[in-house]
């Protein structure tokens, strides 16, 4: 095919804002598309790798305005001055290309074909020396090229095309081309409207395009397939190890009654780790990390890549993972904007390895030496992740994960998930597949949204073991229109038991704080004259007949000690009211 036929296509998608007139446009282009579908698939989309490919064509801009230069016959001053006035190389080798002599024009037409190669090769030159053959294979593409083929061309190498294209469109537009007809289906352009036969039908097909899509994050690919060998096609592009695909997106749970309602019981719960995804594939002995956003960050984790080495059994696999930074002083986990520079840096990697090191922890699998487990049951894929990795606490391990069908059961777990320093939990469908790309019902997370509160401290527990010299659980007050102490629960978590950081509170602080406030003791209950106020994160406020104001905090926490805080500047029994209200709107 003609590159100028592609142009026009560009052109045409520049000067329309309606999704479905562009999604016609293109599904016209592919219908006049053959042998040459995938690099006409790439170009459309101003590229010559698919997205998750990390090559680059290393063109700096001077480049280019050497090539604009010899092709137009204009002073490389010329060219950014040109540049200059828009921002855009593209414009300026157009308009620079317009006037060049009419002698310099050939009769010779560019093909796709030749347009893809001539770039593709430009990527294959990298390093010293290789300037001048870089520079030869543009101007050879814009001394053949039209004026306005060669502003596209030069955004295509700059890496903006700015038509405006988004892959819903594309995906649309493989279905309207390939399956249109089956389909019945008919734009109608005044109204900005389509027809078809049969919905459902539809659905089906954009479906099978989507999934597709989400296996290879490559249209190039997914398009052929539809023209060649249509649905069926679809159905057997699989994923590829090396090739990173979309992962699986959680929906949200409310609580855990409302996490097991979504999912089923029994459940697997398992820590949310406030941490970042990596896709860990292996193939032939080598290692790729890819990030949710599909970016290769392989190089930027040398230390992943060694836990998988050693402690992942198989010789090819994709595995799905959170991997979440720790202080290496207290080993504790660290929120992740303390460790999300280690995604993005290119230097010091391995210092940058030393102070913030990261925990792997595995818990999907999706392909396993030759075996593709999307439609296996979760309950099957977290068995065989129990079985292929090791657990080395702080390295790699499968993630914290429980079975369970019981509500008090979960709310424990994610009590714990909480203290030792994760967001919430995650509740998944034993029996659920794996669904690349999509934000399923079977995957949830819980996340408690925490809003804080300044109580009082009214009596408190001794500890157990070798805690028994701490107070270590605390009943806690607000404080009503006449200054009466109402209690609103009892909450044991967020404490430390020693300083080891200037953050929160500890158990030796509120025992020496509070031991001179004992009114009377009774087993291992004390109660104290209400002086001491701690601010108390919780996930939500509930009616309750347990306690005295009525109201209970869900995932009460201890986040500091108010020192600077009296009794009477404690949070109100109307403001809680209030709060409750407001929450339950
Ligand atoms: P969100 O980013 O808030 O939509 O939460 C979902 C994210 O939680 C996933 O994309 C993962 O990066 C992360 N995550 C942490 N722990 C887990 C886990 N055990 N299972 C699945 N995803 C997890």
């Amino acid at each position: 095919m003609d590159y100028k036929k592609l142009v026009d296509v560009y052109e045409a998608l520049g000067s329309t804002t309606k999704r479905l007139k562009k999604t016609a446009i293109i599904a016209e282009l592919l219908k006049q598309t053959n042998a040459d579908i995938q690099k006409l698939m790439l170009l459309l989309q101003g590229r010559v790798f698919p997205t998750w490919d990390q090559r680059e064509l290393g063109v700096a801009d001077r480049l280019l305005i050497k090539a604009i230069a010899a092709s137009s016959g204009a002073t490389s001053d010329k060219v950014e001055r040109e540049f200059a006035k828009t921002g855009d190389l593209g414009l300026a080798a157009e308009s620079l290309l317009r006037n060049r002599r009419q002698s310099t024009l050939t009769s010779r037409s560019l093909t796709i074909t030749k347009v893809f190669d001539n770039i593709r090769k430009v990527a294959e030159f990298q390093g010293k020396g290789t300037v001048e053959r870089k520079l030869q294979l543009i101007s050879e593409l814009l001394t053949t090229a039209t004026a306005k083929e060669a502003k596209y061309i030069v955004r295509t190498i700059s890496g903006n095309l700015r038509v405006g294209i988004g892959s819903g469109s594309i995906r649309d537009a493989i279905v309207w081309a390939f399956f249109g007809k089956e389909l019945e289906l008919k734009y109608d352009d005044k109204d900005e409207a389509i027809k078809v036969r049969d919905r459902a039908d539809f659905g089906k097909y954009l479906d099978a395009v989507q999934s597709a899509y989400d296996l290879t994050n490559d249209f190039s690919v997914v398009a052929e397939a539809a023209q060649t060998k249509g649905l069926k096609g679809l159905s057997t592009i699989s994923l590829k190890v090396g090739i990173p695909i979309k992962v699986m997106l959680a929906q949200k749970a409310k609580d855990v009654e409302d996490g097991f309602r979504q999912v089923g019981k029994p459940a697997a719960i398992e820590y949310k780790y406030d941490g970042f995804r990596i896709q860990l594939h292996k193939s032939k002995g080598t290692i790729s990390l890819f990030t949710r956003r599909l970016e290769n960050v392989t190089k930027q984790f040398p230390d992943v890549v060694k836990y998988a080495k050693e402690y992942i059994k198989g010789n090819e696999y994709i595995l799905d993972s959170e991997a979440v930074g720790y202080s290496p002083k207290t080993r504790k986990y660290l929120p992740f904007q303390m460790v999300s520079q280690r995604i993005k840096r290119k230097y010091d990697i391995s210092k940058l390895e030393q102070e913030l090191p990261v925990e792997v922890n595995i818990f999907d699998v999706i392909y396993y030496e030759g075996k593709n487990y999307i439609s296996t049951p979760f309950r099957e894929r977290r068995k065989l992740v129990e079985k292929i990795v090791k657990s080395v606490p702080l390295k790699i391990k499968p993630c914290e994960h429980i079975e369970s069908s019981n509500e008090e059961e979960a709310k424990k777990f994610l009590a714990k998930a909480l203290d030792s320093g994760n967001e919430g939990v995650m509740l998944k469908a034993l029996d659920a597949p794996y669904k690349p790309g999509s934000r399923v019902g079977y995957m949830l997370k819980l996340k408690p949204s925490f809003d804080t509160l300044d109580l009082v401290v009214i009596g408190a527990d001794w500890g157990e073991g070798k805690r028994a010299k701490y107070l270590s659980s605390f009943y806690i007050a607000c404080v009503d229109e006449d200054g009466n102490f109402k209690e609103i629960g009892k909450v044991a978590s967020g404490i430390k038991e020693l300083e080891d950081s200037a953050e929160g509170a500890t158990m030796q602080q509120m025992t020496s704080l509070l031991k001179p406030l004992f009114t009377s003791e009774k087993g291992k209950t004390i109660t104290v004259k209400p002086k001491v106020v701690i601010e108390v994160e919780y996930g939500e406020i509930q009616k309750s007949p347990t306690y005295s104001s009525g109201y209970a905090l869900r995932f009460p926490r201890i986040k500091t000690v108010r020192e600077d805080r009296k009794a009477d500047d404690a949070t109100t029994l109307n403001e809680i009211e209030k709060l409750y209200k407001e929450q339950n709107k």
